[in-house]
């Protein structure tokens, strides 16, 4: 399930919302009230379908007037509100007591929220909408984020200089066109460029073989200072 907060100094945003989202805040001291925009990566249950329990959350735990953004590839309010109806068709069909503003972005266009620029680039996983990855700075710091993404030597032009590159490692012995594998990412880390690597979204085969994971590997609740 995927979810990183990113608190910076005016405010937070959330990347991606798995459907555990809140039970991770919670088990982390954490609350939901900061967040400002949340950055949608693709269109999988495991990176939006805690969309729907934010949304209720911060109608009757944590309410909320000033609005919620959400941003995501092309389709990205159908999609989302599509999941909101299904999962909670009354609620979903009153007005909300917050705006929800959806933004829709493409690979290479970038948008500020709060001022953190967000680059989208193409994410090898999902088309027609395309998954994204996003290139994020924020006080002269700067974070990627892979989202799922298949292999592709288009990765080394996004994570040059990152402080932190977030990357999704789903598998180790399969190879697979849609996500990346250890070998791969192990092979090619001075590659990136980036000064910390941390891997994320980790699969089964990675859990399983921890023992000859050298790179640093990512743990619910794991807090990174940039
Ligand atoms: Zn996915
Ligand atoms: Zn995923």
């Amino acid at each position: 399930m995927a979810a990183y907060l990113l608190q910076h100094s005016e405010g937070s945003l959330l990347i991606d919302c798995g459907p555990t989202i809140l039970a991770s805040l919670n088990r982390h001291g954490l609350s939901a009230e900061p967040v400002d925009a949340v950055l949608i990566s693709h269109f999988h249950g495991d990176h939006l379908a805690g969309l729907p329990f934010l949304f209720l959350h911060c109608m009757y735990i944590e309410p909320r007037s000033r609005p919620l953004k959400i941003v995501g590839p092309p389709e990205v309010e159908n999609r989302v509100m599509t999941i909101f109806r299904s999962m909670y068709a009354d609620t979903a069909g009153e007005p909300l007591p917050f705006a929800l503003e959806f933004i829709e972005v493409k690979p290479q266009e970038q948008i500020v929220l709060n001022g953190v620029k967000v680059d989208a680039f193409h994410a090898l996983h999902q088309e027609n909408p395309p998954s994204l990855g996003f290139k994020i700075s924020a006080e002269d710091r700067k974070l990627v984020y892979t989202g799922d993404c298949g292999w592709t030597e288009e990765l080394f032009g996004h994570t040059q200089n990152a402080d932190l590159f977030l990357c999704e490692c789903s598998f180790f012995e399969t190879r697979y066109e849609t996500h990346l594998d250890y070998p791969r990412i192990a092979e090619n880390a001075g590659r990136f460029g980036a000064k910390r690597i941390v891997l994320t979204h980790l699969g089964q085969e990675v859990l399983s073989r921890q023992a000859e994971v050298a790179l640093e590997m990512a743990s619910d609740g794991l807090v990174i200072d940039l």
